[in-house]
């Protein structure tokens, strides 16, 4: 066994915590209270090359591995989830599905921008009435002639409402039994993106409803083949859960670092409180959480890069570390006391931002769901 990062993925986590550290930790507390998307921020992680990861050089990528992703997205959601979202989001729901799925025009036409991290894709899945459920989709897709006649409405799509949004791939019933998948292009004549949401936290990421009124996009927009739509999904959601997971390891290394120094700082009763072991012993399970999840997330992402199957693995990790990051939260938040209960201190940010780690990309409830069948449960939905 070998639980060593290579060289070049240590030295690339280098380079991402000191970006992250100059351009993103500064600002973080500001997009939070001003609820702002800071395009130019996401324009500069497309420079360093972080939406190209995963993705060929065709097409500007790095062909870096899954394991590269992961820390990536761990190293920004140590100093800020909304932007670790916005890659997350950005790469596994946005990109993966037409670098996937996609025919050579649809990746001509897409990928460039995407992978140079100057345009983002959204993954429309859910919808006010079917989330967990996602097969209870209501939006309809109806070929008339040349062109797909959407109506419906989208719940809750990340980086659906940005100025650099050039699409959104949604899943939509194209019969009574068929649910496909079907690029729509930004501006499109029908698709109405309805205001932000009103969130407990991710406040930088960008989320809204959306609403398709006889929005029409031309037949060559199906991705994948008809029919297809759930099968794929459910495949861009095993990789989604991975890299969730390496949002919640980034989280809760943030907690330790904090809780850490914290404890070490802050004096009570004429010593610091880092020297009761009430405090101490809350460090302790910080770091050993941290470890659990990181090896849990690398674990996956190792058996992923390895071409194995994972999706076990990453319903695990998932399920493990979102949990985690939110006791993490709740633990650091208690370790900072009075502090940690103003909306400025970067714990009380993460303990808001944690929760929904829970929830997206499969709740904790299916994420449970999935691991008992994997061990030949006849547990139904
Ligand atoms: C900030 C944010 C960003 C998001 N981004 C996206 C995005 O980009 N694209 C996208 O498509 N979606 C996105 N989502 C949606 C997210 O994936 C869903 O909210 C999530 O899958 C849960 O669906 P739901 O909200 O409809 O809850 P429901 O499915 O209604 O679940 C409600 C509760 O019931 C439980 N439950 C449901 N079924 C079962 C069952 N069979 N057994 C046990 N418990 C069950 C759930 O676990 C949950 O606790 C986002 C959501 C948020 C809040």
């Amino acid at each position: 066994m070998d639980f060593e990062f290579s060289d070049e993925q240590k030295a690339f986590r280098k380079v991402i915590r000191e970006f992250a550290e100059a351009e993103i930790a500064p600002y973080a507390e500001e997009w939070d209270r001003t609820h702002r998307f800071p395009t130019e921020t996401v324009l500069k992680m497309g420079e360093l090359g972080l939406f190209g990861l995963p993705f060929p050089a065709r097409y500007g990528g790095s062909e870096a591995d899954f394991t590269t992703l992961c820390i990536a997205i761990e190293e920004l959601a140590r100093v800020d989830q909304s932007m670790a979202i916005t890659l997350e989001a950005g790469v596994g729901l946005g990109i993966n599905p037409i670098a996937t799925y996609g025919t050579p025009e649809q990746k001509e036409r897409w990928l460039p921008d995407l992978v140079a991290g100057r345009a983002l894709a959204a993954f429309g899945l859910t919808e006010p009435d079917a989330g967990s459920d996602a097969g209870a989709t209501k939006t309809r897709a109806v070929l008339d002639g040349d062109e797909w006649v959407i109506n419906g409405s989208k719940a809750f799509i990340t980086n659906s409402g940005t100025d650099i949004t050039s699409l959104v791939t949604i899943t939509a019933r194209t019969g009574d039994d068929e649910i496909s998948t079907i690029i729509v292009p930004a501006g499109t004549p029908g698709m109405t993106v309805e205001p932000p949401y009103r969130k407990m936290g991710w406040h930088a990421s960008d989320t809204h409803g959306l609403r398709f009124d006889d929005c029409r996009v031309p037949k060559e927009n199906l991705l994948g083949e008809r029919g297809r739509g759930f099968h794929q999904f459910l495949a861009i959601l095993d990789d989604g859960r991975i890299a969730v997971a390496a949002m919640a390891t980034g989280v809760l290394q943030a907690c330790l670092e904090d809780s850490v120094r914290y404890a070490k700082e802050r004096m009570a009763f004429g010593k610091p409180i880092g020297a009761n072991q009430a405090i101490a012993f809350k460090c302790a399970d910080l770091e050993t959480m941290t470890e659990a999840a990181r090896l849990l997330t690398y674990k996956a992402a190792w058996l992923k890069d390895q071409g194995r199957p994972f999706k076990q693995a990453a319903a695990i990790a998932k399920l493990y570390a979102a949990e985690a990051a939110v006791t993490a939260t709740r633990e650091a938040t208690q370790i900072f006391g009075g502090y940690g209960f103003m909306d400025e201190t970067p714990v009380a940010r993460q303990y808001r931002d944690a929760k929904i780690l829970e929830i997206g990309e499969g709740t904790n409830e299916i994420q449970r769901l999935v691991i008992s069948r994997g061990l030949g449960l006849p547990v139904e939905r």
